[in-house]
């Protein structure tokens, strides 16, 4: 029997009368022969609500008692959606990530999927119940619960999916889905109906907060697609599947900005074979994540490093640092929370010319300065003030035409 995952975000399941709509979701599914598995976020702004009552309180909570705290708002999700199915007349059940053995590292509050224990959910399915999976949770080694990563219910999803040999992961949401960027900043956006895994790897870990990155990453490694889509209608979505030839015609699909960023920089380290392993070993060793990397000669003996790298993060970095700064010879360091990273994604890139040349001169025009500039074969990031960011979306996303659609826009084959 074929196998369906669908995913429930906040807003999907905010109050009872979408939670309803949820389950009979799901038994539509069941009737039309598939066995389902749901898995649910926190309902509506739960967590947010929880990690302010935990600030209160104390404004460094310890991790791993943040993760107890975080995981309760998707362990009362999964209950009610089982509630609700069992006042339907349908068999359903309902399980934390413990309960499924969702074994993760112990990296509390980014945690990282190692295995699941599909037996358990095989069970129940094939004796007809609708089974119902508590996103963003695992558990580690030592029993201890996990989180991984704030909007880490999709993650949960995908790697249900392929664990269980899915076929299909649905991801239900408040927005139809996938768009050019996000609506919320540039109205005009418009909704693509497919994309690549990598472009969607690259607008995820840019800022496009509608997927967890690790959620494509998982469905590009075990060719899972993920269908995106909204929960209030039965229209299509966007399809996150691997490139097909076509995708090559389109110069931009996307842009993003990520404003959850800070950017540390090293000045005047010594330069020579080694400093660079120094000092990012020594941010691996404080389990902080690293984004974009520049590192420029100033001179034969010595060079300039910087990184970015998540707001979260950024006080273990900054301690990290200065423990490592003397052994790299660092004459000082400075540290930005004024940035945010604006980029425009597209696979299309690799066999275009003159991205870089329309990105800079819609930012000029718009009087952006730009304070550094990285690129990967399929994307154009700037960093620039956080202040300027919104007007360097709109500046870029209209220079791209991404109000129209792809086959509308300037520049296409
Ligand atoms: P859920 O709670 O269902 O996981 P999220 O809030 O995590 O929902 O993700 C949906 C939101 O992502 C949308 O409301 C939208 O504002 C935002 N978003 C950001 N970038 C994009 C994009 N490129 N396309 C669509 N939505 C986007
Ligand atoms: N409830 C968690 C969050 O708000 C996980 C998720 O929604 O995916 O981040
Ligand atoms: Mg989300």
């Amino acid at each position: 029997m074929p196998i369906a995952v669908q995913k429930f975000g906040g807003t999907s399941v905010a109050n009872a009368e979408k939670i309803k709509r949820a389950a009979r979701r799901a038994i539509n599914a069941f009737k039309q022969g598939n066995q389902v598995v749901m898995v649910a976020s926190a309902r509506g702004k739960q967590t947010d609500q929880l990690v302010a009552d935990a600030i209160e309180l104390n404004p460094n909570p310890p991790k791993r008692e943040m993760d107890m705290l975080l995981s309760t708002g998707e362990q009362q999700t999964v209950s009610l959606l089982a509630m609700a199915l069992d006042a339907m007349g349908h068999k359903a059940i309902s399980f934390t990530g413990t309960q499924i053995r969702m074994v993760t590292d112990g990296a509390h509050s980014k945690a990282r999927i190692k295995s699941i224990d599909a037996d358990r959910i095989h069970e129940k399915l094939d004796t007809g119940h609708i089974v119902i999976v508590a996103g963003f949770q695992g558990v580690d080694d030592h029993d201890d619960i996990t989180t991984l990563g704030r909007g880490g219910s999709d993650t949960s999803a995908v790697a249900l999916a392929a664990a269980l040999k899915a076929d299909v992961c649905e991801i239900y949401t408040d927005v139809d889905g996938i768009y050019t960027t996000d609506p919320r900043l540039y109205t005009q956006a418009v909704k693509i109906d497919r994309i690549s895994f990598d472009e969607m790897l690259e607008m995820a870990s840019l800022g496009a907060g509608v997927m967890h990155g690790r959620a494509v990453e998982f469905g590009k490694k075990y060719d899972i697609n993920i269908h995106v889509r909204s929960s209030l209608t039965d229209a299509q979505g966007t399809l996150i599947t691997k490139e097909v030839p076509q995708m090559e015609g389109i110069l931009v699909s996307g842009a993003t900005i990520q404003k959850d960023l800070a950017k540390i920089g090293l000045n005047s380290i010594d330069n020579k074979p080694g400093n660079a392993a120094k000092v990012f070993a020594h941010l691996a060793q404080a389990q902080v994540s690293v984004n974009d990397i520049i590192q420029v000669e100033v001179s034969p003996e010595k060079a300039n490093l910087s990184f970015t790298t998540a707001k979260a993060d950024l006080a273990e970095a900054k301690k990290a640092i200065e423990e490592i700064m003397q052994q790299v010879n660092c004459e000082s360091i400075f540290v930005r929370e004024d940035i945010a990273e604006v980029s425009v994604i597209g696979v299309g890139m690799r066999s275009h010319h003159g991205v870089a040349e329309t990105m800079f001169g819609a930012l000029s025009k718009a009087k952006v300065n730009i304070d550094s500039i990285t690129t990967s074969e399929i994307r154009i990031s700037c960093i620039v003030d956080i202040d300027q960011a919104q007007t360097a979306l709109v500046a870029v996303c209209d220079a791209f035409d991404l109000d129209k659609p792809a086959e509308k826009r300037k520049n296409q084959n």
